[in-house]
């Protein structure tokens, strides 16, 4: 952060400091809590709240009714986007970059190396592999201040739960302490747990995994009969009472573990799924999902029960779609029809996510909004709720737009553009595999993979499942999507992978 940008987040954080005079605080209204409630690889059909035109039958399978509970107080947004795996959304989240821009664009481990799978024709970019890091000069890392950071220096307790995979281990970035959170439970550099049983200590250990999968700081649970959602959510309740009883606002980041692999039977709701007909690994799925709800029903209740609930601002999110590939032979647990494809995919089945907002007293109880909203929005949305109009991200500009005017029932700006970039190769196939990039705008969606290269343009109001692709039939659109994609990736200076055989970047889209 520059030094200007530094004084103006100072007196931002003055200011809050002066409204805890009591005379003060007769006359400005206390600034809300906020809650993120974020669930890793939740497809946009898991849940029994229809986020499409209609049921589906995962609407049907799935129990959730503390999201129906969440719709039906605020707003269920139809159209909301994340990127298509982990550490890029939640980079974006972090910082209100797209990830074309902070160049975190695929999951993030060890430091200095390389998720991606190999890739016959092409080498993928010197991408960000150690992720997001507080201050400048560590190779492979974007800098940038983090959102905690900003809520904190405005007087916000700012409280990280769960998952947190933002920087490689050994990393600053790795500890979500450095990123501005006081409070750290459950957060590190791996995005996924060891184990979700409280009998197995949360390790992964007990598949002789790799340690560093261990979920960290939940000892007091080791050896017990608790599934993670529970212990989790049990040090979310504690920690945002502290804040309370602190007469402090707080910023209460509740990242599940749930719904990622690797699956354990949650015994709490396991058992119903089973006698409905699921198979095993269904039902563990169902399960986490059902128990994620709970977490989200008992943080709401809490709220309530705390006398805080009316100026709680509740958001709901997953940081990209349903894992639908097909593991190492085994079959699906999810398929997100009447999407396309799934977790890695540039298709709606990778990137759209169920979405909810409350903010008491604002949002129209029950209401459902279709504009589109991508997740760097984040970033400005929240620091727009908690009052914090000065803060200036490093390099001074970002791609998130708020979505304050759509809480408030408002529309979004008419021609906004939503793109996606990930020059990586995830790992398991299926269509809209990357290495991508995407741009969407209106109801149109055209895909450029980097493999060919090669194009599809869908219209999404009618075709949702992305089965016709009109690249040919509609040469107009195809290419003033392609050259507007191509304009911000120029502009962003983004990454491509580099043919092998001829050692140039694969040329950008419109070329
Ligand atoms: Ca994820």
């Amino acid at each position: 952060m520059n030094r200007r940008a530094f004084l103006k987040a100072a007196s931002a954080a003055a200011a809050w400091a002066a409204w805890g005079s009591p005379a003060r605080a007769q006359a400005r209204k206390r600034p809300p809590n906020i809650v993120f409630f974020l669930v890793d690889d939740m497809g946009w059909q898991d849940t029994s709240e229809p986020f499409w035109r209609e049921p589906t039958d995962l609407n049907r399978r799935y129990r959730t009714p503390n999201m129906h509970r969440l719709a039906g107080r605020g707003v269920k947004f139809t159209q909301a986007y994340a990127c298509s795996v982990c550490s890029p959304t939640r980079v974006s989240l972090m910082t209100g970059f797209n990830a074309a821009r902070h160049r975190v664009t695929n999951w993030t481990l060890r430091k200095d190396r390389c998720q991606d799978a190999p890739h016959p024709r092409l080498r993928m970019p010197e991408w960000n592999c150690n992720g997001l890091c507080p201050q400048g000069g560590l190779p492979r890392s974007v800098h940038a201040t983090p959102l905690p950071e900003f809520l904190r220096r405005a007087g916000y307790r700012t409280i990280h739960v769960g998952k947190a995979h933002w920087g490689a281990l050994g990393t600053t970035g790795a500890d979500p302490r450095n990123l501005g959170f006081d409070v750290n439970i459950g957060g590190h550099a791996a995005g996924g747990p060891g184990s979700y049983l409280g009998k197995q200590d949360f390790s992964a250990a007990w598949r002789k995994g790799d340690r560093i999968w261990d979920v960290p700081d939940l000892d007091k649970y080791h050896g017990q009969d608790v599934f993670l959602t529970e212990a989790l959510t049990r040090e979310a309740k504690r920690a945002f009472a502290d804040a309370v009883a602190q007469d402090k606002p707080f910023y209460l980041y509740m990242s599940h573990y749930a719904v990622h692999v690797p699956f354990a039977p949650d015994e709490r709701f396991v058992q119903a799924y089973r006698r409905a007909g699921l198979d095993q690994t269904e039902s563990m799925y169902a399960a986490l999902v059902e128990g994620m709800d709970k977490s989200l029903g008992d943080i709401m209740d809490h709220l309530q029960a705390l006398g805080v609930a009316d100026n709680t601002i509740v958001l709901f999110m997953s940081d990209n779609g349903g894992l639908s590939a097909h593991g190492r032979g085994g079959k699906p647990h999810t398929h997100n029809r009447p999407l396309s494809s799934g977790k890695g995919s540039a298709r709606e089945g990778g990137i759209r996510v169920p979405m909810l907002a409350y903010w008491p007293g604002v949002t129209r109880a029950g209401s459902t909004c279709d504009e589109l909203v991508m997740i760097e929005d984040y970033f400005p949305t929240i620091l727009e709720l908690a009052g914090v109009r000065d803060a200036r991200q490093v390099g001074g500009e970002i791609d998130g737009v708020s979505f304050v005017p759509l809480l408030r029932g408002g529309k979004g700006p008419a021609d906004r553009a939503l793109v996606w970039h990930y020059p990586n190769v995830w790992g398991p196939q299926g269509p809209g595999i990357g290495p991508y990039s995407a741009i969407r705008q209106g109801d149109w969606k055209y895909i450029y993979y980097h493999d060919g290269p090669r194009e599809e343009l869908f219209n999404l109001a009618d075709d949702i499942s992305e089965t016709r692709n009109l690249a040919d039939q509609k040469p107009e659109i195809r290419s003033r999507l392609a050259l507007l994609l191509r304009e911000y990736l120029l502009r962003v200076k983004a990454q491509m992978p580099v043919d092998k055989k001829s050692n140039t970047p694969v040329s950008l889209p419109g070329t």
